[in-house]
């Protein structure tokens, strides 16, 4: 699968799931940009790296994905967006009667609107090219629920719901829209958790994975970034261009059960 000419938009792209997006798709030949919303050297030399190691265009765009100026601002500024990845997300974890209504409104932000705010400026740029493939970051935590993880769950759910009405607007058009649902994947994001987990629950670092991160998880074993990457790629393959308004699971089980 070629995505030579194609250019892809990641945000969230510095770390984790949406960094193993950005390689995959370079790795398939797709010029990439990459997002945070820091500005360091680091973050530029990160993309330099990316673009010398899979000879494609890789640049680092700064933008706050928690303000829609920016959002769409993202977009505008990357010039193309034939591949628009929407991955920047947070995580708090408390009861709903504890929970911050700053944190509230910062994950309903990075995890949900942010990805209306750059598919509504993806779109004309897609309709323009003739092709288009949003991919949509969400989580198992957007078909199913767990205790005191009520925002980032009320954005999950919103991101899949997202995803069937962009499909259905360019269900004519040679675009389409779909989530991919991952399990746990092991990322900054979820390595932060573990610290906490380990002191409520009284237990040591295996523990945790295996018996509180993986309960739900049958096969007891963490996603991983290039699979979630290589899932990406598919749905940005011809052989993906009839699926549209969907959810892909990459979880283990989890949502079999
Ligand atoms: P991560 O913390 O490693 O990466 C998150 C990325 O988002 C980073 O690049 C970070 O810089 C960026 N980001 C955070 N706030 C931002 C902001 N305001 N503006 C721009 N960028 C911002 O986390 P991850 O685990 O790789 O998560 C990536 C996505 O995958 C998230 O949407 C998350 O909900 C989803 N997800 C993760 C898991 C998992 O187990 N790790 C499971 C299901 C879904």
């Amino acid at each position: 699968m070629s995505l030579a000419q194609k250019t892809a938009v990641i945000t969230g792209s510095n770390s984790g799931i949406g960094l193993g997006v950005a390689r995959a798709l370079a790795g398939a030949g797709a010029d990439v940009v990459l997002n945070s919303f820091t500005n360091d050297d680091a973050d530029h030399a990160l993309a330099a790296s990316i673009g010398t190691e899979f000879g494609v265009n890789a640049r680092y765009i700064q933008a706050d994905m928690s303000k829609a100026d920016q959002c769409r601002g993202l977009v505008e500024h990357a010039g193309a967006c034939d591949i628009l990845v929407n991955n920047a997300g947070i995580q708090h974890v408390a009861p709903i009667d504890k929970f911050p209504a700053d944190k509230w409104d910062a994950i309903i932000a990075i995890n949900l609107s942010s990805a209306f705010h750059t598919t509504a400026v993806a779109l004309p740029l897609m309709r323009t090219a003739g092709w288009g493939r949003v991919v949509n970051i969400a989580s198992a935590h957007g078909l199913t629920a767990s205790p005191y993880k009520s925002a980032y769950i009320a954005a999950k759910h919103g991101v899949v719901g997202l995803t069937k009405t962009t499909a259905l607007e360019t269900a004519e058009e040679s675009i389409t829209c779909n989530a991919i649902c991952p399990g746990y994947v092991l990322t900054p994001l979820v390595e932060k958790q573990i610290p906490a987990t380990m002191d409520e629950y009284g237990l040591d670092r295996d523990a945790v994975i295996r018996d509180v991160l993986l309960s739900r998880q049958p096969s007891k074993e963490f996603a991983t970034m290039e699979q979630i990457g290589g899932t990406t790629v598919f749905l940005a393959s011809d052989a993906a261009a009839q699926i549209t308004g969907t959810t892909i699971s990459v979880d283990g089980g989890w949502t079999a059960l």
